[in-house]
């Protein structure tokens, strides 16, 4: 069975742990944007505190583990250090800090925790061995620690040592994180336990990066609505004139294989019907509406139009379960924004009669904050490239090595 099999989940539920006088390593992702030691976005650090108070009003002891950017070697401007003081705020507690991940500094900081204690370890990634996934470094990681907790969903589709091998040292003791716990279930709720009718709308750049992806949901979404750059390679393989819109000629075959496994499978595919132009790729370009095939030449598709919104809208508003992955237009400029916005308060209506939608990918969250309704949607995942290999299908070793 693939380890992401939903029928039961068949990972530890951290609620039922008892996590008293245990000594706890917590694979955090405090992967944040720091600049001359001041924390600019601490999103990622608040969203892990719910597990890391799990531990510590459980009596247990929370050693706490991440990577910062790429260090090769020790690189003094990625320490962990003011990540320590922000979380010792956060937490209203201190927050010890080691200076190495490994070796007497870990060790005599574990040593002293106390029941309720929070250490960080300094960054993992100081260690070359930890993206090698080296079972020397690993066991070395484990030494003094009772239980494993993973709750950096977004590294999960990598074999690295603290976000996969270190689980064989607790078979009995690898449980997810909060965050990674509503990842999973989310996702798996899309993947394998959608309520129909089911509708995923994927849009971006380009068709190349999201086949498989495709591939994957076809056979499980009634609805596929594309949108977006990879629209006008959909439009050019089915003998449309797309002007100079984006496309990618190498990839016409693929387009037109996925219209024809989407017309096997019984999904239908929705492509936009009408496309915003404008004459260069600048917000102050001249800009004009056509049908979705007759983009005037010197003209590039930037946006869905109107016809295409009350459509999108349509499908959107009857669907049960809704994947939003991937903007429709060019968003990032105001007059090619609308379609992007549309079908986010579309997904946000049908939200609210009931639907459960997830809005995942680093575009797509970006949308919905820019447009604010982040927390009017069911779920939004910020697993990035973790969450695109788990729509694709594939297993990722860190989720894997938490399977029971
Ligand atoms: P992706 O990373 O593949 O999801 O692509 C996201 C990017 O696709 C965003 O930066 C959008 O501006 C861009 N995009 C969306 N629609 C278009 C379009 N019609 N032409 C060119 N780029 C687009």
């Amino acid at each position: 069975m693939s380890a992401q099999t939903p029928a039961q989940p068949q990972w530890l539920n951290i609620d039922e742990i008892d996590f008293k006088g245990k000594k706890v390593f917590i694979r955090a992702d405090f992967n944040v944007p720091i600049k001359k030691g001041v924390i600019k976005d601490d999103t990622r650090i608040r969203e892990t505190l719910p597990t890391i108070r799990k531990v510590t009003q459980g009596g247990g002891m929370a050693i706490l583990a991440s990577h910062l950017g790429r260090p090769e070697g020790v690189t003094p401007e990625l320490t962990l250090r003011p990540i320590a003081e922000h979380l010792s705020k956060l937490l209203g507690q201190e927050v010890h800090f080691s200076t190495d991940c490994i070796g007497q500094p870990a060790a005599d900081g574990i040593a002293q925790l106390k029941e309720g204690d929070v250490l960080l370890l300094e960054n993992l990634r100081f260690y070359k061995q930890e993206e090698k996934g080296d079972m020397e470094f690993t066991r070395k990681l484990a030494q003094g620690i009772d239980m494993y907790i993973n709750d950096a969903f977004g590294t999960a589709h990598r074999a690295h040592a603290s976000t996969a091998l270190i689980a064989q040292f607790f078979p009995e003791a690898s449980i997810p994180g909060y965050i990674m716990r509503n990842e999973l279930e989310s996702l798996n709720k899309v993947l394998f336990d959608a309520k129909k009718p089911y509708t995923a709308i994927l849009g971006g750049a380009k068709v190349s990066t999201k086949i498989t992806i495709i591939e994957n949901l076809l056979n499980k979404v009634d609805n596929l609505i594309i949108g977006g750059g990879m629209t006008y390679t959909f439009i050019k393989a089915m003998g449309g004139n797309i002007g100079k819109s984006l496309v990618e000629d190498d990839h016409l075959d693929t387009a037109r294989q996925i219209m024809a496994t989407a017309k096997r499978l019984g999904a239908q595919i929705h492509l936009p019907i009408d496309s915003v132009n404008a004459d260069k790729f600048d917000n102050e370009a001249n800009i004009s509406t056509s049908d979705i095939d007759q983009v005037p030449d010197g003209m590039m598709g930037l946006d869905v139009g109107p016809k295409t919104i009350e459509l999108f809208s349509r499908i959107i508003g009857e669907s049960a379960t809704l994947l939003w992955n991937g903007p429709v237009g060019v968003f990032e400029m105001s007059n090619f924004a609308k379609g992007t916005q549309e079908v986010g308060k579309a997904i946000v209506e049908a939200t609210a009669k009931g639907a459960f939608s997830l809005v995942g990918g680093g575009d797509s969250v970006a949308a919905v904050n820019q447009f604010g309704i982040a927390d009017k949607v069911s779920y939004v995942s910020t697993g990035g490239g973790a969450m695109l290999e788990f729509l694709e299908g594939k297993e990722l070793p860190g989720i894997k090595a938490l399977m029971r």
